[in-house]
């Protein structure tokens, strides 16, 4: 039989990095074992769902790659892939009164009321809570004449007590719970919708699941789930739950750390390559212990028995680094598709002078300045200066003096009539040094404000390359007759 796998979000709120990251989880496990990747869009709760956090949903794992087989967009035999349509169909309503018909649930009455004050009583006695099952003991004449009455009504499962409920977690190894502890729960709420325990077994049995990998805060509903497969006369899958993803301090990570939606990372300027990378490592790791992996470098050896059973930081200083290597890695083309996005509308006028072949030279020249693609804008304004600006900073500045008239000069005469490459430039740079038995800073900072007005940038041969020989010609001159006028 071939394994089959499900990401199960429910559209309740942008798709963030922990959900995000159990997608990706899946995905290459899919990849690795060819299992075949189902995505279910868990929206039982009516209220809460929306199409637009289902969208984002989709937005996010497009970004990072993550191509889904069967889901809500991509059909398949196993449909529909939505809660609400599966609702629609009385799927979990028929379920329900299979095991109403087996007497392995029941219908309760009891008000929100009547179990807040048992939860109180439990409470006030220090032992942990569990639904005194009272409905389980009422005949089903009384119940009816309780809803006659005007009570509304839930279907529970009967959790047979003292027994326990063990699997052996893929990645944790054996886990047991004592069913004594986790009391009769809800399957069916009294406005008709499946809780999540049972729409996710009666999905997770009729749509074939052989695995399920999701986050370690599942733990606890899976005894429930395995009791309901069983009941159901269902397979159950295995289980492999992933790691918490932690704050820097440790705590589970939340807004406070900055963990938005995983859209805004994309917005911000992160490579999906990147934080795809990235995002593996918070769990998993290489054998080989290396860090910079492509995803055709990860998936052959993906397994889930070397996932961590301990939480994983979500260092964004780490996933910094980590984009920057990805942007250092990109080509002329590349990183100029990569980055267009980001340049914005001012920048791209002020850039229309150059040829499509010199935009690429500017992008690359700051390539490795770069952390995030956002950072773009920033580095290549010095590119953008119109003559006036340039002049305009050159006679407001104070950072040039006469005493740099010398290096100047001598600059301006070490490249009028050489062959105009970066290469030739550095030289030129050089022999300036050379010449004037200056520092390297002494002559590399007063020509690079000389000829772009701005203390830091570029590296220098790309920088005067790019603004071409005429411009840095008439720029270095305007410098010289200023300083001259000061002097
Ligand atoms: N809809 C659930 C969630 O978003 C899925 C949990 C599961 O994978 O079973 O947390």
């Amino acid at each position: 039989m071939t394994a089959r796998i499900r990401f199960a979000p429910s559209p309740t709120g942008n798709l963030h990095i922990g959900t995000l990251r159990t997608a990706l989880f899946n995905w290459i496990y899919s990849k690795a074992t060819g299992a075949t990747f189902v995505l279910r869009i868990e929206d039982t709760d009516l209220s809460r769902s929306q199409p637009v956090y289902e969208t984002n949903i989709m937005e996010g794992l497009e970004w990072l790659g993550l191509t889904v087989d069967e889901g809500p967009t991509q059909g398949g035999d196993y449909g529909p892939y939505r809660q609400s349509e599966r609702i629609a169909l009385g799927i979990y309503e028929r379920a329900a009164e299979t095991l109403l018909e087996k007497g392995l649930a029941y219908r309760c009455v009891c008000s929100e009321a009547e179990l807040d004050a048992e939860r109180a009583e439990a409470e006030a006695a220090k032992r942990p809570y569990v639904y005194s099952g009272k409905c389980r003991k009422r005949s089903a004449a009384e119940i009816d004449s309780l809803i006659a009455e005007g009570k509304s009504a839930t279907v529970k499962f009967h959790v047979p007590a003292g027994e326990s409920v063990a699997f052996d977690d893929i990645i944790r190894g054996e886990i047991a719970f004592d069913t004594g502890l986790i009391g009769d729960f809800v399957l069916v709420k009294s406005d008709g919708t499946p809780s999540y325990n049972f729409a996710v077994v009666v999905d997770d049995s009729m749509m074939a699941i052989t695995h399920v990998i999701r986050g370690e805060d599942h733990i606890s509903n899976t005894p429930k789930q395995i009791l309901l497969f069983e009941a159901l006369g269902a397979a159950v899958p295995r289980f492999a739950h992933l790691p918490m993803i932690l704050g820097p301090d440790k705590s589970k990570l939340s807004k406070r750390h900055g963990a938005t939606g995983v859209t805004e990372y994309r917005n911000q300027g992160y490579m999906a390559d990147a934080m795809f990378n990235y995002l593996t490592l918070l769990g998993w790791s290489s054998p080989s212990g290396t860090e910079i992996l492509s995803r055709e470098e990860i998936t052959p050896q993906f397994a889930l028995d070397r996932v961590s059973k301990s939480g994983a930081v979500f260092d964004i200083t780490k996933l910094n680094w980590m984009n920057g290597q990805y942007i250092r890695r990109q080509t002329p083309e590349s990183l100029w598709r990569l980055t267009q996005p980001f340049i914005s509308s001012e920048m791209t006028a002020r850039l229309s002078g150059y040829s499509d072949e010199q935009k690429q030279a500017i992008v690359m020249s700051v390539r490795d300045n770069l952390d995030l693609l956002t950072d773009i804008d920033r580095f290549i304004q010095v590119y953008g200066w119109t003559e006036s600006e340039f002049q305009d900073q050159i006679k407001s500045g104070q950072a040039l003096g006469t005493g740099d008239r010398t290096v100047l000069a001598a600059f301006r005469g070490a490249i009028e009539e050489i062959e105009w490459s970066p290469a030739t430039i550095d030289q030129a740079v050089l022999d300036v040094v050379t010449a004037t038995g200056l520092g390297k800073g002494k002559v590399f900072k007063p020509i690079r404000l000389g000829v772009s007005a701005a203390g830091s940038g570029p590296h220098l041969g790309d920088l005067i390359y790019l603004l071409g020989r005429e411009r840095v010609m008439g720029r270095l001159d305007f410098v010289l007759e200023t300083l001259g006028v000061k002097e």
